[in-house]
């Protein structure tokens, strides 16, 4: 047995390349420039030092006898993989071929065209975004997107922060802290990741007040929990998932009757943030919040970058006083969204005010049919077959599957769809979907029995060029 002690040390690692050494190889000077030689040199080090560690831990690949030619290509290798794996941090564009709209870990909404526009032509150099052009004097920052919003949902005022969590807790804080809020046990959600509606109620300072059953809360249920302490009666949109069967719940309408007569303030956390009537795309239970805010809702809250296809952003609106509160609100200094965000937002809101649904690409998305899915994954398929080698191993078939809404957001609901599926004779589906995700860009897909699924619903017209080039360079390779 080898013992890393024993090991004749000196002869062994003597033998590993010394960093300049490294810093003379091809992939270091193809790197140089990208990554500064201060930084490369770091790289350098630690490729050096894993490559060490390496030759006295790991002996299953024999490298602690290897030659100082095959130690510096090690080590060059090392260094390349350290360097992508940095890459790999950043932010990039990825082409979408999950079928899930509102992509969670790819960003959430995709940005119509405008908003895109607006961030780089309006506001990422000097901006009106607290000045007043005409007067020279200060403005109100978010002015324009708070009048739209105000407008497209028919409350008094709205008011935008960095997200829906921020939101909840701004309003729970201003309106309830030290008081009650009254919730009741079926909407006691976890929204994705670290939200939690107990928890956010307990860092603004309200106490919980629960009522009801998981599946069934009555007027009634609500109306023994009302106290002097009472400051809010709380409806939260469960979101990600629904109860369904034996449930009942009351509406915004009943709670703010209710509310009214015992002099309490209603608020609905919408989440998805629906803008229009979504019943013809088959999302019937999420909440309409113009629909809120004609019910008497005091203060309703939602995302701005689930349904409604914008920015990441919290969208705050409600009756006028309980806005400037809000606005008041020592914490609304600390939630409050940066320039990008409104010049985006603004744009997205200026399409729903003109009915531009189309232009907003989640809107555009969960428009289309199968049928239009199919036709578009046909003409794809037809280049490719086209430009394919004939000897290409890539099999190819359009099917029928589902796609997914995502965000959090109507979860039941799953529009059909076609979808290229993919496989290969001598490769798995999982490397191959490995493969597809770490081209440039990055192809992102789903497996589903033993296939790469490519769901045309989420990949954009003018990126089906960019994926044709990935999947012929594919068939290249011979695989
Ligand atoms: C998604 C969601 C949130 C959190 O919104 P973010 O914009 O992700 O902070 C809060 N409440 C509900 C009901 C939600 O659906």
């Amino acid at each position: 047995m080898k013992n890393p002690v024993s090991l004749p040390e000196s002869n062994a690692l003597k033998n590993l390349p010394s960093i300049d050494a490294l810093l003379q190889t091809e992939t270091a000077a193809q790197n140089l420039e990208n990554l500064g030689l201060p930084h490369l040199t770091n790289l350098a080090r630690e490729a050096v030092a894993e490559v060490r560690r390496r030759m006295q831990t790991d002996f299953s690949k024999n490298i602690e006898n290897s030659s100082k030619e095959e130690l510096l290509s090690t080590t060059e290798k090392t260094l390349l993989k350290l360097i992508r794996q940095e890459e790999n941090l950043k932010i990039r564009r990825v082409i979408n071929a999950t079928g899930v709209i509102i992509h969670t870990n790819l960003g959430r909404a995709p940005l119509p065209e405008a908003a895109r526009q607006a961030i780089f032509e309006e506001a990422s150099r000097y901006c009106t975004l607290e000045y007043d052009s005409e007067t020279g004097k200060r403005g109100k920052r978010g002015s324009y997107a708070e009048k739209l919003l105000a407008e497209l949902t028919g409350a008094e005022d709205a008011l935008i922060v960095n997200n829906c969590a921020a939101a909840c807790i701004l309003v729970l804080n201003a309106l309830a802290a030290g008081g009650e809020a009254i919730l009741s046990r079926g909407e006691m959600v976890e929204i994705g990741g670290d939200f939690r509606i107990p928890d956010v109620m307990e860092q603004s300072g309200a106490i919980l007040r629960e009522v009801g059953a998981t599946n069934k809360t009555r007027v009634s249920d609500y109306e023994k929990a009302l106290s002097e302490k009472t400051r809010l009666i709380l409806k939260v949109h469960p979101s990600n998932y629904r109860i369904i069967g034996f449930a009942e719940t009351p509406s915004i309408k009943e709670l703010v009757a209710l509310a009214r007569r015992h002099d309490v303030l209603v608020y609905e956390d919408a989440g998805s943030g629906a803008l229009l009537d979504l019943s013809e795309f088959g999302l019937k239970d999420e909440p309409v919040i113009s629909e809120s805010v004609r019910a008497g809702a005091d203060v309703v809250t939602f995302s701005g970058d689930k349904l409604l296809g914008g920015v990441q952003s919290g969208l705050i609106v409600g009756k006028q006083g309980i806005i400037t509160k809000l606005r008041k609100h020592p914490l609304y200094r600390a939630l409050r969204a940066d320039k990008l965000i409104y010049a985006a937002l603004e744009a997205t809101l200026k399409h729903y005010r003109l009915q531009q649904y189309a232009e907003i690409p989640v809107w555009q998305m969960l428009s289309l049919s199968a049928q239009e899915i199919e036709r578009k994954t046909e003409s794809f398929l037809k280049s490719f077959l086209e430009k394919a080698d004939v000897e290409c191993g890539l099999q190819a078939e359009i099917i029928a599957g589902k796609s997914v809404i995502g965000g959090g957001s109507a979860p039941a609901v799953q529009p059909t769809t076609a979808l290229l599926a993919l496989t290969h004779p001598n490769l798995s589906a999982t490397h191959l979907e490995n493969y597809l995700r770490n081209c440039e860009p990055p192809v992102i897909t789903r497996i589903i029995e033993d296939k790469v699924m490519l769901d045309f619903r989420t990949i954009f017209p003018d990126e089906e060029p960019a994926l044709l080039k990935i999947l012929l360079e594919f068939c290249a390779k011979n695989y």
